[in-house]
């Protein structure tokens, strides 16, 4: 591991020749190294054109734009210098070769400049997190939902949580501390009171279906049928379509293939599992075994029959076909009636993949689903895993803190404590901080 004094450079743009790239330079000797390539330093803050050179043996490496960024007020909150250069790989080699050659000047390591960043107290963990999310976002609605958290919202939300938290410790704990002073019993009553009430913004906000986990992945379709109903051709009229994004032909075991699709902004992740049938071998039956399971676990089966058939549904399919599926009929151009409803009231999608009848409408079922199981109307969703493991922790610990009846104060005290431990994990801060500092301001204890 680098020591985390070293000042780090990277370019920070994308991959390739470009007409612009962007080189960053973080750290103690970011303006020392700026002054070395470009002569002097600019002012802070003004970007300026530069003549850049290899101060080694003064060979001109390009002109561009330099920017100096002097701590705290950066990125990094380091001293930090900015190069906008010509995008060629020659350019950027020449400069990470003079870069390299500087004294305490080392390449960055993946992600280094945001943990510098949040080690800063630039950003907490959720910010930095929804800085990552948004450099992945693939749809409008990701974006919108990393931008969010990238702007504070869910550090605003745990963070507020916290706070309260941690007021609610220090009333409790000045109580077992101070047990002689005059201290009002109705404070520590409303601070108990207000505990529970995040308790139950906790429970809320953990109980919101996953839309924003959902979200960040894509909303999980899984393409269920027997075979030759027309699946992998339906996937792959899906990949031939503006909206998918990537064409992920992977898994040459036809175990599994996906595409992503955005549909109005939505993500959604369509896979075409194994044909489902009574399995002849082994290792089909191993085949059919796994398409079951993920289409079980999927967010929406789109369950596909042929419209010939009818309805029936194959016995093996129609386990799938409960609610909450989207029944299709394809190859409806080889049928003449319109489809009746089955026994259970039920008319599938009509659909010809051949003809591209019923196509526009399947999308925009899609679509409408993906919308339903997203969409959080603009509230601050719980996007990882990890939230979702730290906020059960501490609505486990608050159900202790604040449980009706005689309880000894330590106690309340010590699963209060766990709780800010809890939500402070999720925003990166393990310190809890000196609670007697919150006991000496709100009370004046020993004034
Ligand atoms: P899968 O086994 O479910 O993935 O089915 P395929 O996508 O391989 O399709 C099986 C056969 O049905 C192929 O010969 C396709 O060309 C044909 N097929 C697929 N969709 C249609 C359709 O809408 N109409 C007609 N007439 N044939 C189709």
């Amino acid at each position: 591991v680098h020591p985390a004094g070293d000042t780090i450079f990277a370019v920070a743009s994308g991959r390739g020749r470009a007409g612009v790239a962007v080189v960053r330079i973080s750290g103690p000797a970011a303006g020392a190294a700026l002054g070395a390539l470009a002569g002097t330093l600019p002012p802070a803050r003004v970007a300026r054109l530069a003549r850049l050179a290899d101060p080694q043996d003064r060979d001109p490496i390009d002109r561009g734009l330099v920017l100096w960024f002097p701590a705290p007020s950066s990125f990094t909150g380091e001293d930090v210098a900015e190069l906008h250069v010509h995008g060629g790989s020659a350019v950027l080699a020449a400069l990470a070769g003079a870069l390299g050659r500087m004294a305490g000047v080392r390449p960055a390591e993946a992600g280094e400049f945001t943990r510098r960043a949040f080690e800063n107290g630039k950003l907490d963990l959720t910010e930095a997190e929804g800085l990552a999310d948004l450099v992945a976002a693939e749809t409008a609605a990701q974006r919108r939902q990393a931008l969010r958290q990238l702007e504070g919202a869910l550090g605003t939300l745990y963070g507020g949580w916290r706070r309260r938290l941690v007021r609610a410790l220090a009333f409790v704990e000045a109580a077992i501390d101070f047990p002689d002073e005059d201290l009002d019993p109705e404070a520590e009553r409303r601070a108990l009171a207000d505990a529970a009430a995040v308790r139950a913004e906790i429970a809320a906000h953990l109980a919101d279906g996953e839309r924003g986990e959902r979200l960040r992945d894509g909303l999980d379709v899984a393409i269920v049928g027997a075979p030759n109903v027309g699946k992998s051709s339906l996937l792959n009229a899906l990949a031939k379509r503006d909206a998918a994004i990537v064409a992920d032909m992977a898994g040459t075991t036809r175990d599994v293939i996906e595409v992503h699709l955005d549909l109005g902004g939505w993500p959604l992740v369509v896979a075409d599992t194994a044909g489902l049938r009574e399995a002849r071998d082994v290792v089909e039956a191993e085949g059919v075994r796994r398409a079951a399971a993920r289409a079980e676990t999927a967010d929406l089966r789109l369950v596909l029959v042929d419209a010939r058939d009818w309805p029936a549904i194959p016995a093996e399919v129609a386990a799938l076909a409960g609610p909450g599926a989207l029944l299709v009929a394809n190859k409806i151009d080889l049928v003449a009636a319109p489809l009746a409803p089955d026994a259970e009231g039920r008319v599938p999608l009509p659909l010809s993949v051949a003809t591209g009848m019923g196509l526009p409408e399947l999308l925009t079922a899609l679509e409408r689903a993906a919308a339903e199981a997203l969409d959080g109307g603009g509230a601050p969703a719980l996007t990882r895993a990890r939230h979702r493991a730290a906020l059960v922790d501490a609505e486990a610990a608050l159900a202790g803190a604040v449980a009706e009846g005689r309880r000894a104060p330590e106690l309340r005290a010590e699963d209060l404590r766990m709780a800010v431990r809890a939500v402070g994990r999720v925003l990166g801060k393990v310190d809890v901080e000196r609670i007697l500092d919150v006991v000496f301001a709100e009370f004046c204890i020993g004034k």
